[in-house]
């Protein structure tokens, strides 16, 4: 693979402080394609801490709520200027915080201050590391309706920094038509990090974080998950959906549309090779057919059920439909001759339970509505699954032998996904069962 061109994104734990900060930069100027950096906001020194971008978050709300927030904002001056500090930066942290002050009692909306995490970060990085810093606000553009202006941003952005021969840009961020700031959702710095990778034309995109790689099941349930060598694009999407926050379930779109391939390392283990995603994993590398395990917990199931359901045309249609109009998004619809179910996100269908009810009764006169709460979607996902035989049988043989009951099952129509759905007090030790079954004695 061509290396003369990296972008590489360092998340919050790799440049919580100053230590932190300094081995992220020894990995920078370690190899000389790295050119581009992405930067996030300080995120945890220790299990306890508070991430700057939170603290960020709770001044907006403070000011929201009339409350002094000066007490929060003073916080992140001293941890910014520590920061500096220690690294021997020279920056006027003073200045930055007085305008996010300023601006907070203007009645900025969060997501100005919410950026700042990264923006300041990034600018005391580029001071350190003597590069050039360009803010994202000047060559990331959201339409009006929010959605990334890809043309105009891959445009922008690739002929400014392609103009430079290094720089440093802050993750997370962009800038709305009229100039103000809007922020990805939370996790957001990796979708800036493919974004910066597919406008300068990249051939690699490094991802650093805390662990050495995307793990075949998350390492807060499963002790030491292996880590996934290789793994597709469509397979790091669904896992990264279902749960997998190590990369931000969008990220993996600009960079798969001109085929770039993303490394996801570990800063505190810059030895270790990590994981590689690209649209095909190469011939040699050996995989199983279950690639990971991910899922998520807090779901709802709607069961709607009513006799010769099957001839009514439409029927799934006009449910679904319901949904949509109450903004609610559903996840799975598995259904039956004569019923049909809706998983959705259970504190969402909450907020609006009684009007979806209510036009699911006036709507489709069902017999019966069933609600069934507190469901985890656990996914089994791998490329190879279509290929062998008794992939199902052995995800419920492994489920039965722990002696959880199935409360949902779903397959993808690729036939790389089975969904199951368990009850949440049976999450972790359905995730574990299921690794162990299928991934680790697979
Ligand atoms: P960063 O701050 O670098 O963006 P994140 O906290 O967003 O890092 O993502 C890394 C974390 O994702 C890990 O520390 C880990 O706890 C969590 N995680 C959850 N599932 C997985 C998985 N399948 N593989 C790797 N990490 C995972
Ligand atoms: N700092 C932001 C967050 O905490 C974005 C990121 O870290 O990717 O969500
Ligand atoms: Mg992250």
């Amino acid at each position: 693979m061509n290396r003369n061109i990296v972008v590489a994104k360092f998340g919050g734990t790799s440049l919580a402080s100053s230590s932190q900060i300094k081995k992220a930069c020894a990995i920078i100027t370690a190899d000389s394609a790295r050119k581009y950096v992405v930067a996030s906001a300080p995120g945890k020194r220790t299990s306890t801490d508070i991430k700057i971008t939170d603290m960020l978050y709770k001044a907006h709300a403070q000011s929201v709520n009339g409350e002094d927030f000066s007490g929060t904002l003073n916080q992140i001056a001293e941890r910014y200027a520590k920061i500096a500090g220690e690294l021997g930066a020279d920056f006027d942290i003073d200045a930055e915080i007085r305008e996010i002050s300023d601006r907070l009692k203007a009645g900025t909306t969060a997501d100005y201050p919410a950026s700042r995490g990264e923006y300041i970060n990034s600018k005391i990085i580029a001071a350190y590391l003597g590069w050039q810093f360009v803010d994202a606000a000047e060559g990331i553009f959201f339409t009006e309706s929010g959605t990334l202006d890809e043309a105009k941003t891959f445009d922008t952005l690739g002929g400014i920094l392609k103009g430079l021969d290094r720089a440093v840009v802050p993750g997370f961020y962009g800038s709305l038509p009229d100039g103000r700031i809007k922020t990805f959702s939370r996790g957001g710095s990796d979708v800036t990090g493919s974004i910066v990778a597919r406008a300068v034309g990249a051939d690699l995109y490094e991802n650093w974080t805390d662990v050495s790689g995307m793990l075949s099941a998350d390492p807060r349930v499963v002790k030491n998950p292996r880590v996934i060598e290789h793994i597709t694009y469509t397979e790091l999407r669904e896992l990264s959906y279902m749960g997998a926050s190590v990369l931000h379930e969008d990220a993996v779109f600009p960079v798969r549309q001109a085929g770039i391939p993303i490394n996801i390392r570990n800063t505190n283990s810059p030895e270790d090779s990590g994981t590689m995603i690209s649209a095909s994993v190469p011939e040699g590398v050996k995989r199983g057919a279950v690639t990971g395990i991910a899922g998520r917990k807090g779901f709802c199931s709607v069961r709607v059920e009513k006799s010769m359901m099957n001839g009514e045309t439409g029927f799934g249609a006009k449910l679904l439909q319901i949904f949509a109009q109450k903004g609610i998004p559903f996840e799975h619809c598995p259904t039956g001759i004569d019923t049909i179910s809706v998983v959705v996100n259970g504190s969402a269908f909450d907020s609006r339970r009684d009007e979806i009810l209510r036009e699911i009764k006036s709507v489709l006169a069902p017999d019966f509505i069933t609600i069934e709460k507190n469901l985890s979607a656990i996914a089994v996902v791998g490329q190879g699954m279509v290929s062998v035989k008794g992939v199902a049988a052995k995800i419920f043989t492994a489920l039965a032998g722990a002696g959880i009951n199935i409360r949902m099952i779903d397959q993808g129509s690729d036939e790389m996904n089975i969904i199951v759905g368990v009850d949440d007090s049976d999450y972790e030790n359905a995730v574990n069962a299921l690794y162990n079954a299928m991934v680790n004695n697979a």
